[in-house]
């Protein structure tokens, strides 16, 4: 443990399970010494985020659901009546209809791709306009993103598009906060397995060729996009903003599948 993160407050949101990459987050910003509030997405998983809260010493729980501005007015107002301030958020936060994460990017529906659009980038802008509000000495904001939104990637399909918007985002209001020492970053995660990645078609062979292909020649965990996080979060950081920080064992610099790969 260190002290990175002491006297500092923050928000995590998108804390499902234990497997959530938000948890692998909030565990390297817990042992930082970070004061962690979280928001959940709706009744049914305030039993699952209770007791991993419990266990990093926050009893601050607020539900929120991004697809409503009204949810994301009243998170804000709560830890604005609780803590005053805030240091940073983490956007740990995706969704699609699972049936168009599978066949053409071609197909997508009207409906799916708004609604993609609208939880997966447009929440991220949004939480970022009310967390800066708060942002009184400054902050960091944090979102996730994948390889898809550069690549194409099996199976991505409109949540590729999405995350190309993210990222966009990203540089967007890292340009706006910027004069209130406010930073904005991204982190592109490898494939991890968590709930939202399992309703990605052939997730566990596209795991399989990272695995197998990536210059580390292993996958990454939750642990070591927390560590990132924590860099990103943290002073450590201080100079770094519009970035999208690849945390993926290398994947992204890789043109070729690997001579020494068995065929899969
Ligand atoms: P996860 O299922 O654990 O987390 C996704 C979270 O999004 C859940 O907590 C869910 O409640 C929340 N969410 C969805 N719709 C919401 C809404 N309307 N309001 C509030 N919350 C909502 O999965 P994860 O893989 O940890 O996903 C976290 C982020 O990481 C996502 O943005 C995802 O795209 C990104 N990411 C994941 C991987 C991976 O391989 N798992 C790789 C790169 C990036």
């Amino acid at each position: 443990s260190n002290n990175l993160m002491a006297g500092k407050r923050g928000l995590i949101m998108g804390l499902a399970n234990d497997k959530s990459i938000a948890w692998g987050i909030a565990k390297s910003l817990g042992d930082a010494g970070a004061e962690l509030a979280f928001s959940y997405q709706g009744e049914a998983l305030k039993k699952r985020v209770g007791p991993l809260a419990a266990q990093l010493g926050a009893d601050t729980l607020i539900e929120c659901d991004v697809a409503d501005g009204a949810s994301i007015d009243r998170l804000f107002e709560t830890l604005k009546e609780k803590w005053g301030k805030l240091d940073f958020v983490v956007h740990a936060i995706g969704f699609s209809d699972k049936n168009e994460l599978r066949g053409r990017y071609v197909d997508t529906s009207r409906d799916n791709f708004t609604m993609t659009m609208d939880i997966s980038v447009y929440s991220f802008t949004a939480v970022c306009a009310r967390a800066s509000a708060l942002m009184t000495d400054g902050g960091s904001l944090l979102t996730l993103t994948y390889y898809g939104a550069e690549q194409v990637m099996p199976h991505y399909n409109v949540m590729g598009v999405a995350k190309a918007a993210l990222e966009a985002s990203v540089k967007y209001i890292a340009e706006d906060l910027g004069k209130n020492n406010i930073r904005c970053n991204a982190i592109s995660a490898g494939p991890i397995k968590t709930l939202a990645a399992s309703g990605i078609g052939d997730f566990r062979y596209i795991m399989k060729w990272n695995e197998l292909n990536s210059p580390l020649r292993r996958n990454v965990t939750q642990e070591e996009v927390g560590k990132a996080a924590l860099y990103l979060l943290s002073d450590l950081g201080s100079g770094t903003t519009g970035e999208t920080l690849h945390v993926d064992a290398g994947y992204h610099v890789v043109g070729m599948k690997a001579v020494d790969a068995p065929d899969i």
